[in-house]
């Protein structure tokens, strides 16, 4: 095992030149509490993230999933991090574009439902493997589908870990690669190099999409988990929460804002619908990691409700959890 060492940052170190078609307009009203700092003014850092899904129609947005259509979490939180993987990009920059994690859409349902994080970086930067394992395929996705359709990710390395989870087999995709350094069936050890940053596939600027799935079926779009949930983040806390209604169900699609111990504002969506699921154990609908060890305040609004968690303890070097609920009942 290599000892992770990186630092996230808020912001891609590099400043995709991809803009969307649509402006982000994601502007989250903060309703100020007794004790919130005035200074504390949210300036949504939001750089717009180099994506894969492609140029949307003005008129199209995604739809959130029924809350009765999601899992329902369990009272509690089981959690037993499997932290197993280091940063793919030692070279550069390993910290997900924050304005489209895992599960969100961008832009409110602009973009599909994103089934990993993208890693801003220049096209050729080298890629590791994250764990041990074997490549599973190695190569295009014209003629193996990966995506949603062919020549979505482009040229894509997908290694089976040689951990199993649960029972489970646990893969590891990075796609959209420039060029492919190992072939299929072959062994990786951790850190070894097996690709670089490209855009190829759907992305109109370099960089490394990664994702996790996790099952029998490494080739199911949908069998994917948040990959922040998956990387051990050095000395640097990961926190996954779950926004619920009144009556315990996910509230998809919805902005929660965090301010922590860096003063910064940090936002991030819960996830959109069933396409992305949340760990097993977990289940959870948001993660943010890269967060520094310490105290955070959260707050969300749910139907017009302003929910908030206050000196919420995030532990370095592992996961931690909140519960964001609801108590006002809706129809
Ligand atoms: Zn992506």
């Amino acid at each position: 095992m290599q000892t992770a060492t990186f630092t996230p940052s808020v912001t891609p170190t590099v400043t995709p030149s991809f803009t969307p078609s649509q402006t982000p307009s994601v502007t989250p009203s903060r309703t100020p509490t007794a004790t919130a700092t005035p200074t504390a003014t949210f300036t949504p850092s939001i750089t717009p993230s180099p994506t894969e899904a492609g140029t949307p129609t003005p008129t199209y947005v995604w739809q959130k999933a029924d809350p009765s259509q999601l899992r329902l979490p369990p009272a509690d939180f089981t959690n037993n991090p499997h932290l197993w993987f280091i940063p793919p990009v030692p070279a550069g920059n390993s910290s997900p574009a924050s304005a489209y994690r895992f599960g969100m859409t961008f832009t409110f349902g602009a973009l599909r439902p994103h089934h990993g994080i993208d890693l801003a970086n220049p096209a050729g930067t080298p890629v590791i493997a994250i764990g041990d394992g074997t490549v599973l395929y190695a190569g295009s996705d014209l003629e193996t589908l990966w995506g949603p359709y062919n020549d979505f990710y482009g040229n894509v390395v997908v290694v089976q870990a040689q951990q199993a989870w649960l029972g489970q087999p646990v893969y590891y995709l990075f796609g959209h690669l420039q060029d492919v350094l190992v072939t299929s069936g072959q062994a990786v050890v951790q850190g070894e190099n097996v690709a670089t940053v490209g855009s190829t596939g759907i992305a109109p600027a370099p960089h490394l999409h990664v994702e996790v799935r996790v099952g029998g079926n490494p080739y199911d779009y949908n069998a994917v988990r948040n990959p922040e949930l998956w990387i051990n983040p050095g000395g640097y806390a990961i926190l996954a929460g779950r926004v619920l209604d009144a009556r315990g169900r996910f509230v998809p699609g919805n902005t929660v804002l965090l301010e922590c111990q860096d003063a910064v504002t940090r936002a991030v969506d819960t996830y959109w619908e069933y396409s992305t699921p949340p760990d097993d154990e977990l289940v959870e609908n948001f993660v943010v990691s890269g967060i520094p060890a310490g105290y955070c305040d959260l707050s969300t609004e749910i139907n017009g409700e302003t929910v908030v968690a206050k000196d919420v303890f995030v532990k370095g070097g592992t996961v931690s959890n909140v519960t964001l609920q609801a108590e006002s009942a809706q129809p």
